[in-house]
């Protein structure tokens, strides 16, 4: 089966992880702050606090924002649950704001229409979620126009879109955001094994979101509230969770990152590839905006949804891992328990009904592609016809 997604493991990175185990710390150690700083700076950014998922990281950046009981968040259906979930971790109910189905990403002129109606109900947001899918950057600048006017803080869940640009500057640099959320799962453009990383400009929260990944602990002498007893001294502040990254997992994201520039490349070869191969097809591929250059995490094709799931297997017949990004999240069944309906969001149901993510990775071999191709063109052909 040709995957849709995989981890590219080198002897480097095997020997990265092998020298943190033959050292002093395998957590808390000096590998740590070294894969923030080179993740921060690759962002051009000042802050980058490690985390041992991005699901984490969703987290933490909801409770440095101080989202609460009786908060609202919104994000997009078109995403992974933990996009919507974090908010809830935190008591806070969460809303969807439907997408442009030729993207895959967060509609501004739906976000504008429904900032309006939420502005007279009373019922604006503390901070919104905007997911770049599949890598592609979210159109940031505008989404900021309409709410940093009324306040609204702003989360990007980059999960997908490390490498990836907006506006000739990197996905990361939150020049539009509070905080961005980056995830190192193996299928996504660089690894920990599990793992996550948040950037953000802001010293307070970057303070915040550090003493929250470690129990709300700090030993820093100039922060104590009560006397300072001593070395072994340290104290509690608020209450946080041990969501730290080991310096196994850092060493192996450091040597991954050396290649982040090539691996993106290689992504955007071979979706230019695909680009052309499906032109004629009878499917759509994504729209990618012009001031974004996609990490492509994933390609996405959309067949007539009478057919989806036919294409969907054949491919998967012929040793296609296809897979589908993503179910809508307000369908799942714990959010239809919250109140959320089949029609809700027809976006991201209309674009869901016809999606399927066909393999992309830098492992890929011209063959694979070869394959792929070949696989997709002859299983639309033959299931297009009545
Ligand atoms: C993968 C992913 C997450 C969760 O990442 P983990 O590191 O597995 O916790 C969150 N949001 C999106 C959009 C993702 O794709």
């Amino acid at each position: 089966m040709i995957a849709y997604g995989r981890q590219d493991i080198t002897q480097a990175d095997i020997d990265a992880v092998v020298a943190v185990l033959k050292s002093d710390f395998l957590t808390q150690g000096p590998v740590v702050p070294q894969f923030e700083q080179a993740i921060a700076d690759y962002c051009q950014v000042p802050f980058g606090i490690a985390v041992h998922s991005a699901t984490a990281g969703l987290h933490l950046a909801c409770l440095a924002l101080d989202v609460g009981p009786g908060d609202l968040v919104w994000t997009v259906p078109n995403t992974f649950v933990a996009s919507a979930n974090c908010a809830r971790y935190c008591g806070a109910k969460v809303d969807f704001v439907d997408i442009d189905p030729a993207t895959g990403n967060l509609c501004v002129s739906t976000l504008a229409g429904k900032l309006n109606e939420a502005k007279q109900a009373g019922t604006l947001p503390k901070v919104l979620i905007p997911v770049h899918f599949g890598g592609a950057s979210c159109d940031m600048a505008a989404i900021a126009k309409l709410t940093q006017p009324l306040g609204i803080r702003i989360i990007e869940d980059a999960s997908h879109a490390i490498g990836g640009r907006y506006q000739d500057a990197p996905v990361g640099d939150c020049r539009y955001s509070d905080i961005t959320v980056f995830s190192f799962h193996p299928v996504k453009i660089i690894t920990t094994a599990e793992g996550g990383l948040l950037t953000t400009r802001d010293a307070q929260l970057a303070e915040r979101l550090r003493d929250l990944r470690s129990h709300g602990i700090t030993r820093d002498a100039s922060r104590l509230q009560f006397a300072h007893e001593g070395p072994w001294y340290y104290e509690q502040h608020a209450l946080g969770f041990n969501y730290r990254m080991t310096e196994l997992q850092a060493a192996l994201g450091l040597s991954q990152f050396e290649r982040l520039d090539q691996y993106v490349a290689t992504r955007n070869e071979i979706a230019a590839r695909y680009e052309d191969a499906f032109v004629d097809a009878p499917l759509l591929t994504l729209f990618v905006e012009n001031e974004v250059y996609s990490s492509y995490h994933l390609f996405v094709i959309q067949v007539d949804p009478d057919i989806r799931r036919a294409v969907f297997e054949t491919l998967r017949e012929h040793g296609i891992g296809v897979n589908v990004h993503y179910i809508p999240v307000h369908l799942q069944p714990d959010y239809q328990q919250l109140g959320f309906h089949a029609g809700d969001f027809p976006g991201a149901e209309g674009y869901y009904a016809g999606a399927i993510t066909v393999p992309l990775h830098p492992g890929l071999s011209d063959a694979d592609q070869q394959q792929v191709i070949a696989c997709v063109l002859e299983a639309v052909a033959q299931h297009g016809k009545v």
